[in-house]
C-alpha cells in the first residue's frame, strides 16, 4: 500500500480519470493509485459505484474525489477541473475514459437521439477535457493525457456500431495531432486502443454475452479484463514513457 509520505517523496501527481466509477475507469484510477497518483473520478449516473471505486483508490493509499459531470457539457467539464485543483492540487494527467455507443445495430436503424449521444461524449466530451488540460497542463509546463479509443477504430464494427467507430477514429486523429500541437509544451498525449473487454458496456449496448462470443475471434482466444488496459494507461502516463507521445497503443488480444 502506498503511504502519504512515499508520494509526497515523489513528484505530487494528480489524475483526472473521466468514467472512473466502473469498468476500464475504475480498474484504472486503482491502478494509479497505487502508483502514486491523487485521483479526480468522474461519474455521470451511478454514485454507488463511483463511491465503491473511491474506497477502493483511499484504500491503496491516495486521496480520490469523486465528481458527478456529463463530459459532453463544456460547464461540467470545468467544474471537475477546477475541484480536481480546488481539492488536490494541480492536474498533471488526464485520462479521457467516459463513452457511450448506444444500442448495437446497423447505421440505418439507429435514431438521431443515439447518434448525437455518441457523438457528444465520445468526441465533444473527449476535446473538452483535453482543451481545459492542455490549457492548465501548458500553463504549468506540461503534463500527460491518455485518452482511451477502440480497436474498432480501424475494425470500423459493421452490424455494431460504425458511429462509435467513427468517433473511435476522430479519437485516434485527436491523440496524434494534440501531441504534436502539445510537444512543445511538454505535454504527452497517447491513446490506448482496447478490444473486447469484460465490462457493462456490452449489457448496456444490448448483449451481456457479447464478450464470451467474441473470444473465438480472438487470437488470444478471450476477451480482456479492465486491469489490463489499466496497465496500458499507467505505463503511457509514467516516467518509462517520457519520449513516448503520439502513440495509439492497442490492447486487443492480437485483433
Ligand atoms: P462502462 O463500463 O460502460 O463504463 C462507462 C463509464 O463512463 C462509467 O463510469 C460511466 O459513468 C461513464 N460515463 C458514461 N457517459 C458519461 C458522460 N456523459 N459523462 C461522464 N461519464 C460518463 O464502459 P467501459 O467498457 O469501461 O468503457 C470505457 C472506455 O473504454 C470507453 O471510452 C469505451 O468506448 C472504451 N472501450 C471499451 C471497450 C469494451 O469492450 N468495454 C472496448 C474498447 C474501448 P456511470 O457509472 O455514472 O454511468
Amino acid at each position: 500500500m502506498a503511504s502519504r509520505t512515499t508520494r509526497t517523496a515523489r513528484t505530487a501527481r494528480t489524475t483526472v480519470v473521466t468514467g472512473g466509477s466502473r469498468g476500464i475507469g475504475a480498474a484504472t484510477c486503482v491502478r494509479l493509485a497505487g502508483e502514486g497518483h491523487d485521483l479526480v473520478l468522474g461519474y455521470v449516473r451511478d454514485a454507488a459505484a463511483a463511491e465503491a471505486t473511491a474506497a477502493a483508490v483511499r484504500a491503496a493509499g491516495a486521496r480520490c474525489v469523486a465528481v458527478r459531470v456529463d463530459t459532453s457539457v463544456e460547464a461540467d467539464v470545468e467544474r471537475l477541473f477546477d475541484t480536481a485543483e480546488s481539492a488536490l492540487g494541480p492536474v498533471t494527467g488526464l485520462v479521457n475514459n467516459a463513452g457511450v455507443t448506444g444500442p448495437l445495430g446497423r447505421l440505418a436503424d439507429a435514431t438521431t437521439e443515439d447518434l448525437r449521444r455518441v457523438v457528444e461524449v465520445n468526441l465533444l466530451g473527449y476535446l473538452l477535457c483535453c482543451r481545459r488540460a492542455a490549457r492548465d497542463m501548458a500553463a504549468r509546463g506540461g503534463g500527460a493525457i491518455v485518452n482511451v479509443s477502440s480497436a474498432a477504430a480501424t475494425l470500423g464494427s459493421p452490424g455494431d456500431y460504425v458511429h462509435y467507430a467513427a468517433t473511435k477514429a476522430a479519437t485516434d486523429a485527436l491523440t496524434v495531432g494534440l501531441s504534436k500541437e502539445l510537444g512543445p509544451d511538454g505535454i504527452r498525449v497517447n491513446a490506448v486502443a482496447p478490444g473486447i473487454i469484460e465490462t457493462d458496456m456490452h449489457a448496456t449496448m444490448g448483449d451481456p454475452d457479447r464478450p464470451a462470443k467474441a473470444a473465438a475471434t480472438i487470437p488470444l482466444g478471450r476477451a480482456g479484463r479492465p486491469s489490463e488496459i489499466a496497465g496500458a494507461v499507467a505505463w503511457l502516463l509514467s516516467a518509462d514513457a517520457s519520449y513516448t507521445t503520439g502513440t495509439i497503443l492497442r490492447v486487443a488480444g492480437g485483433r
